[in-house]
């Protein structure tokens, strides 16, 4: 297939940059092996890139990136990369995309904290004010759902879309996070283990002082809107 030059120049940028956020889970210690995984979305066309299954995250480059149509099958556009196959959770971003297209781009982890909330089902309360900030409010909990079919990608979707937040923490398995970018996935999925940590650490210690509604709100408000994020 051939795509006009603006969508070729965009997937080149994007597998670089795709490839590079990967770099962000291992600094954040985030995954290990070779879990994990972040995608873009092609702006002007129905593909998105992902990271290659199987692959060493050291061993990632740009040209490992996996383009795929938004039902995850591979689209060979002379890429350069015909013999890899995209992470085995390519379904369940593809999924977000065809269903939020205000979404640019999805992280997953396993990250420690973050999945351990997500073992027990328990949403993760609004107790810190980066917390109003970035996720305005809880950081719920979506169904537990088994790897391949729509399933994950389903509960994500029915469960963000119901809330302010960029996070979901899927039950008994681990972290999913939204962003209109890529990088912003990443910056909710580094923060949600942040605020899954601290929560915890809290809670060892005593009972937690929620925040009020309003107060949530007026964090929210003041940090996506005025702030600029
Ligand atoms: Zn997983």
């Amino acid at each position: 297939m051939s795509y006009p030059a603006e969508v070729v120049a965009a997937i080149a940028s994007l597998r670089g940059e795709v490839c590079a956020l990967h770099a962000e889970l291992v600094r954040y210690e985030l995954v290990v092996w070779t879990a994990g995984n972040v995608s873009a979305r092609v702006p002007g066309a129905d593909l998105m890139i992902i990271k290659p299954s199987g692959i060493d995250y050291d061993a990632l480059t740009p040209e490992t990136m996996v383009v795929t149509d938004l039902y995850g099958t591979p689209v060979d556009g002379g890429w350069g990369n015909p013999e890899l196959s995209p992470s085995s959770d390519t379904a369940a971003h593809a999924y977000v995309y065809r269903h939020m297209p205000e979404v640019g781009g999805v992280v997953h982890t396993h990250s420690s904290y973050a999945t351990a909330w997500a073992v027990r089902g328990e949403a993760i309360p609004c107790v810190l004010t980066m917390m109003g900030d970035e996720f305005g409010g809880e950081i719920p909990v979506g169904p537990f759902a088994l790897i391949g079919d729509d399933s994950i990608g389903r509960g994500i979707v029915e469960t963000l879309s119901g809330s302010r937040s960029p996070a979901v923490l899927m039950q008994n398995h681990g972290p999913f996070t939204i962003g209109t970018t890529a990088r912003a996935a990443v910056k909710a999925a580094v923060l949600c283990e942040e605020v899954a940590r601290t929560v915890h650490l809290s809670r060892e210690l005593g009972s937690m002082i929620p925040i009020h509604g309003a107060h949530i709100d007026s964090l929210h408000d003041r940090y996506q809107n005025v702030y600029g994020q």
